[in-house]
């Protein structure tokens, strides 16, 4: 028989995907013998079998009856019990955190009697209706459906006929009166009466939970949060305790180091006389916690001990949700707390120093991904002018972009490829769509805990919350700041979330501290915690990796970059980027060229300049291997645009002129070369063995460097890749060629000039032909972009714009393809190709230079499919050694995956 509910003595954090992350936790803490109020969880199993059937299973209310008749016995009264009511919380708590994005309902319990015998137990009157008007309020919307803004309007209307600003000024009969309000609101727009029987509220409430699960803004975060959509929430119910009875109670939020440095030190905002929604939602200003250590030392003393004892529990960064009612603190809630990547980084090292975990379970610990954001530019500091605003650095990063304030016109913009900020109050869980679209989240209200903060720390987007002296009117689309500064919608700010500043217009950037460090510096002194866990990091990432990291380059700059980065070689370097700008010319008479000493002439220009590209990047890779692709993109890419030269022709042509003969001979080559697929068409291998002299020259050119190189005293390990092979016989040809020519040049040049020749795999027919292919391929070089452009027949050009944002919308994939290595599809034919080639070559060296090579999670994919090196643009490199680190501790430190 399955079991849908847990006492929160029963369960543990190693239940997180049954009890959701939060109900795990609770239970945790309860374990602990940390003040908990007591509960209960229902699974998140149970939530399944609800949604998939549309009604609860059979069992389900027999338990939580159970469970609920406990609770009652433990605290010695009945729910909703009219003279002294238990009154209880309903929460939601997926297995991974989604904060804000389902449902809460508090204040189960209440009704006409009990709110009566709360007044009278409490002490508290106008207490006793406020938490009665929450309960109808919070019920009436989410269970029942009604539009929350129709009872803010009621409440604002109430306000103003009593003539106060604030909910604090409103007595208990103006509270008792609005409760009234709300019903006849409930009632008029459901035909429904609020339900007075605390049982039902209790069984409304959970179904209102576990549907939210479905709601539009989970759904949203969990795409964007690759979280998937069966897993279903739990929900917890818990005895209320109240933060709102007076100054001796309150609220607060507190995470055991800062969840934006690392550094250590209990770190939170604390709200007096308030529940704990009011903190998360940012409307009232917080104070900090070491105010609570002097409005309530005992209680501030007690919170420590206990945050102590949960870090050296789960042994990692922890926040905390507490209350306290008059002077007993009670643990709301704990979880493994969100942190920036600059806090990763340095947590993670500080950790291992103080022994809570071993120098591998620190690497796991912080990602690429983290380390990416690291690496991305700072504003510069001598160039930010004068400050509009300060507030929280609540989410760190440099971002420009133009000021809006709502969520709409962020979509908007961002989709017309506008760079936006988003300027609000404080932000709420639908912002969802417009935090996602802009670069920057600023609020005027709330601290770092605030919904906007914790959400924007989450995705890694710039926010800077509580900039209270700026006068946000999103009503009129403007902004003012303290010193009279308006502000309107379009104007360009700059947000700078690691110093909490916003600046006026677009504020110049420069390289980051972890940049300036991997370029060889030490960065800055601020800087130096972070710079000094990222090298420990990546140290301890290049100990433990199997795989390989190479670079792909195409000069000599980005090959000496990507060296001090970390690279071993260059796993690609495209030679048709060395046929652009003024050489395009060359390439033009190459293929115009009518006779073959024409050709000859063309492909003689082109090669001193070819040969001077490779012994360059030869240089500065020297002593490690350089796969250099021979020319591979359609020829016409070399020509210029049809309509252009038709246009020009045309044009001379009405003025009665002569065109020019130049665009005329153009013009046929174009239409000569015209292909209706061109990816498809006469590329890659197909050119080499149809244009004649192409391979030669290029060979010649590399066979030269090699040599030039080797006489000037040098380890010049050029690798001669060829591009698109299809079959076995195509770089058998091509092998021959490069062989004749290789040996000309080491004649002539009298030393022996010897690359291996390799191919890369990157059409399905190349991949299912492996073993034949490695017959001829002393390498391989998977080259995924043209891989899954092939595999799923996707024009990679083309797809991305035009439908892939409605396939990830409707699921078809939780990311894009080209992103994220597709490893039931693609990955499927890396591994057949692996063993294949292997077979036939058991000493086949093997990488990847598709973009893939710079992904995380397909770094992980290629560790597993035993490549020998992952190859990627430079400023992947060290995200890539970092991640192959971490594949490799893969099984045995076993990071969660989604
Ligand atoms: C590839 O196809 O993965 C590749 C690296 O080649 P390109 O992107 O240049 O076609
Ligand atoms: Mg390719």
């Amino acid at each position: 028989m399955v079991r849908y509910v847990y006492d929160f003595t029963e369960g543990g954090r190693d239940l997180a995907g049954l009890l959701g992350g939060k109900g795990s936790n609770l239970a945790e803490m309860t374990r602990l013998g940390l003040p908990v109020p007591p509960g209960f969880t229902l699974t998140t199993e149970a939530c399944r079998a609800f949604l998939a059937t549309g009604s609860e299973p059979a069992g389900l209310w027999e338990e939580v009856s159970a469970h609920l008749s406990a609770l009652e016995a433990s605290a010695g009264r009945l729910l909703g019990q009219p003279d002294d009511p238990l009154l209880l919380s309903v929460r939601s708590g997926a297995k991974f955190s989604m904060p804000g994005m389902m449902e809460t309902i508090l204040d189960i319990g209440l009704n006409d009697d009990s709110v009566l015998g709360l007044a009278k137990v409490s002490g508290g009157e106008r207490f006793a209706w406020d938490s009665y008007r929450r309960l109808v309020q919070m019920f009436g919307s989410t269970v029942m459906g009604v539009d929350s803004a129709s009872f803010e309007r009621s409440l604002a209307a109430m306000k103003d006929l009593r003539g106060v600003r604030d909910d604090v000024h409103l007595t208990a009969s103006d509270l008792a009166e609005l409760v009234e309000t709300y019903k006849e609101l409930i009632r008029l727009e459901t035909g429904e009466h609020f339900p007075q029987s605390p049982a039902e509220q209790l069984r409304r409430a959970v179904l209102a939970v576990f549907e939210s699960w479905n709601g539009e803004r989970a759904r949203l975060y969990r795409r964007r949060e690759h979280i998937a959509d069966d897993l279903g929430t739990a929900v917890n119910v818990q005895r209320m305790v109240f933060g709102n009875l007076g100054a001796d109670s309150g609220s607060g939020v507190a995470f055991t180091r800062d969840p934006a440095t690392g550094r250590p030190g209990l770190y939170g905002d604390y709200l007096p006389d308030a529940q704990g929604e009011d903190v998360v939602a940012g409307i009232r200003n917080t104070v900090s916690l070491s105010e609570l250590a002097r409005l309530d030392p005992e209680s501030y003393a007690r919170l420590r001990a206990h945050t102590e004892t949960l870090e050296r529990h789960y042994r990692d960064l922890c926040d905390i949700e507490f209350t306290i009612e008059r002077g007993t603190l009670w643990m709301l809630q704990t979880r493994v707390g969100k942190r920036t990547a600059e806090a990763a980084f340095v947590l993670a090292a500080e950790l291992a120093d103080e022994g809570l975990i071993t120098p591998d379970e620190a690497l796991a610990r912080v990602s690429g991904e983290g380390l990416a954001r690291l690496m991305f530019p700072r504003f510069d500091a001598s160039a930010t002018g004068a400050v509009l605003a300060r507030g929280v650095p609540a989410s760190p990063g440099a971002a420009v972009g133009a000021v809006v304030f709502d969520t709409t016109r962020a979509v908007r913009r961002a989709a017309a490829g506008e760079k936006v900020v988003l300027v609000r109050q404080e932000t709420t869980p639908d912002d969802l769509p417009g935090m996602i679209a802009a670069q920057a989240v600023l609020t005027s209200r709330g601290g770092k805990t605030s919904h906007a903060a914790v959400v924007a720390r989450g995705m890694g987007k710039v926010c800077v919350c509580g900039a209270e002296e700026l006068a946000v009117d999103t009503g009129a689309r403007r902004f003012t700041a303290a010193d009279g500064t308006v502000v309107e919608e379009g104007a360009v700010v700059s947000v700078d979330g690691s110093a909490g500043a916003v600046y006026a217009g677009p504020v110049p950037l420069v390289d980051s501290a972890v940049i300036r460090y991997l370029e060889g510096g030490r960065g800055d002194e601020g800087a130096r915690g972070v710079v000094d866990a990222v090298a420990r990091a990546l140290s301890r990432a290049d100990a433990v990796r199997r795989l390989e990291v190479r670079a792909n380059a195409d000069t000599p700059e980005d090959a000496a970059r990507a060296r001090r980065f970390g690279a071993r070689g260059v796993g690609l370097c495209r030679t048709e980027h060395m046929f652009l700008g003024e050489r395009r010319k060359l390439v033009e008479q190459m293929i115009l060229a009518g006779t073959d000493a024409e050709r000859d002439r063309a492909l003689a220009d082109l090669l001193p300049l070819q040969r001077r590209d490779f012994t360059g990047i030869l240089e500065a890779m020297d002593g490690l291997p350089v796969t250099i692709r021979l020319l591979d993109p359609p020829l016409h890419e070399f020509l210029p645009d049809h309509t252009d030269l038709a246009v020009r022709i045309a044009a001379a042509e009405a003025r009665g002129e002569e065109p020019d003969a130049h665009d005329v001979d153009l013009l046929s080559a174009v239409n000569r070369m015209h292909e209706e697929n061109p990816m498809l068409g006469l590329r890659g291998v197909r050119l080499g063995l149809v244009v004649p002299g192409l391979v030669a020259m290029q060979v010649r050119a590399i066979g030269e460097a090699v040599a030039g190189r080797l006489l000037a005293g040098g380890a010049p390990r050029a690798e001669i890749m060829v591009p698109l092979v299809g079959d076995v016989r195509e770089l058998r040809l091509v092998r021959e060629e490069v062989r004749r020519v290789l040996a000309d040049v080491s004649r002539a040049a009298g030393v022996t000039v010897d690359c291996p020749v390799g191919t890369m795999i990157e059409l399905p027919r190349a991949a299912l032909t492996a073993g034949r292919i490695a017959e001829e391929a002393e390498f391989f070089s998977f080259g995924t972009n043209d891989l899954t452009q092939t595999t799923w027949g996707f024009s990679r050009d083309d797809v991305e714009a035009e439908f892939f944002s409605a396939y990830l919308d409707k699921g078809v994939f939780p990311v894009s393809p080209f992103e994220t290595l597709d490893r039931d599809g693609v990955g499927r034919l890396v591994s057949l190709a692996v063993a294949e080639g292997r077979a036939t070559r058991p000493d086949l060296t093997i990488g990847v230079c598709g973009e893939h090579g710079g992904d995380p999670d397909s770094v992980h994919f290629f560790h597993t499919a035993g490549l020998d090196y992952v190859s990627c643009s430079p400023f992947r490199v060290p995200v890539a050694r970092l991640e192959a680190g971490r594949a490799a501790l893969e099984g045995t430190e076993g990071s969660e995956s989604r």
